[in-house]
């Protein structure tokens, strides 16, 4: 039996802002000392973990701020909101935790250059009242771009205000949404995560592939990817530490955020398509690491940004009442034929169509991989 239970879930919705001259100033020292106390912590745990082997708790490390914030030549971190100094704790600590039980290296400083700058705000360290923001210490409302509405009677939990490499400013807000399973649907499909295309899907579906069942890359970003290579070849004529570089830099930036930017809205157009009008979806589970050995299939991969497009699925299905199936990974989905199952001896991977020798069928590469990942995927569950 079908629930249609509505299930609350936790969704982030990001907007651009428009800081005044104050809350940039304000939110670019805030950044700057939340990333002073993680690397300061990560120092004090390290030395603790190095000399005498031992943990430093997240209560331990708060003390510390507290101590730190008593000092002279750091009395300025209780110059900005304190809770995003905590949130930078809280992150340590879980990075910390990821550590300890091997799910992740050890923790790394965060670098000015490499970072993206962000500051995060929890209940007490901001307003919501009639649709404005106000975060701690910012004075006013910040000038938020609404280009979607938050959901009915939202209660955002957690803010995130960030700047990306461009200059752009971003707020991101954490609320917990009602989201309500779809209608069973009659599909079912199966994905290949395309060389030559962004995804091939084991049968098309009008509107959303072409013929054959291919999803092309965006549009337009073969046109954006030739405008980033000339801001990067710009780039590299500039003179070091010049004015020049350093506009240059931001075009690059610029650029590269937009093609990031319309990949993700594509992505999400695509994956909701597919969670809608099939009931079962099946993928196989390539992990990039694995395929990253291959050099002609990494750049192949990164572009059809396919952990981004598994992880939209896996949570879409989720949502809408869907199925998920990952397939094993070592399954021969392009030498297998997907008409008469027969397995052919070698699939060179610059071969993009071909006869099966057994039956005659002849197929699409990616088609028939999509086919056999569906066949697959029934069968497991
Ligand atoms: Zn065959």
């Amino acid at each position: 039996m079908m629930c249609a239970m509505a299930q609350r879930v936790k969704r982030a919705f990001t907007y651009r802002f428009y800081p005044t001259p104050e809350q940039a100033e304000q939110l670019a020292r805030t950044f700057g000392c939340a990333r002073l106390v993680y690397n300061k912590a990560l120092e004090e745990r390290s030395r603790a973990y190095a000399m005498e082997g031992r943990r430093v708790s997240y209560g331990e490390s708060s003390a510390m701020l507290t101590a730190w914030k008593r000092t002279q030549e750091l009395a300025f971190l209780g110059e900005v909101s304190s809770v995003p100094l905590q949130q930078a704790l809280r992150h340590l600590q879980s990075a910390f935790t990821n550590f300890f039980a091997k799910r992740a290296a050890y923790p790394r400083f965060k670098s000015r250059k490499k970072c993206r700058l962000s500051a995060e705000y929890t209940r007490s360290a901001f307003t919501w009242r009639d649709g404005e923001l106000t975060l701690a210490k910012t004075g006013v409302p910040l000038d938020i771009v609404w280009s979607r509405p938050l959901p009915e009677g939202a209660e955002p939990s957690t803010v995130t205000v960030s700047r990306d490499a461009a200059g752009r400013w971003f707020v991101s807000i954490l609320c917990e949404d009602a989201v309500r399973p779809l209608e069973p649907a009659d599909g079912v499909v199966g994905l290949d995560a395309g060389v030559t295309s962004l995804l091939t899907l084991s049968r098309p579906i009008p509107g959303l592939t072409d013929a054959a069942g291919k999803v092309a890359n965006p549009r337009h970003e073969r046109a954006d990817r030739a405008r980033l290579a000339r801001a990067q070849r710009a780039l590299a004529r500039k003179e070091r530490g010049s004015n020049n570089r350093a506009k240059a830099k931001v075009r690059v930036a610029r650029v590269h955020a937009r093609i990031t930017d319309r990949r993700r809205d594509h992505l999400h157009k695509l994956t909701t398509s597919i969670v809608r009008e099939n009931q079962v979806v099946a993928i196989e589970d390539l992990t990039v690491g694995n395929l990253v050995k291959n050099h002609r299939l990494a750049r192949a991969i990164s572009d059809a940004s396919w952990r981004q497009v598994r992880a939209m699925l896996e949570y879409k299905a989720r949502w809408y009442g869907r199925e998920l199936v990952v397939v094993d990974r070592w399954f021969p989905s392009s030498k297998l034929c997907s008409a008469c199952g027969v397995v052919a001896s070698s699939m060179p991977l610059e071969v993009r169509e071909w006869v099966c020798a057994a039956c005659g069928a002849t197929h699409d590469r990616d088609v028939n991989a999509a086919r056999n990942i569906l066949a697959a995927g029934l069968a497991e569950r």
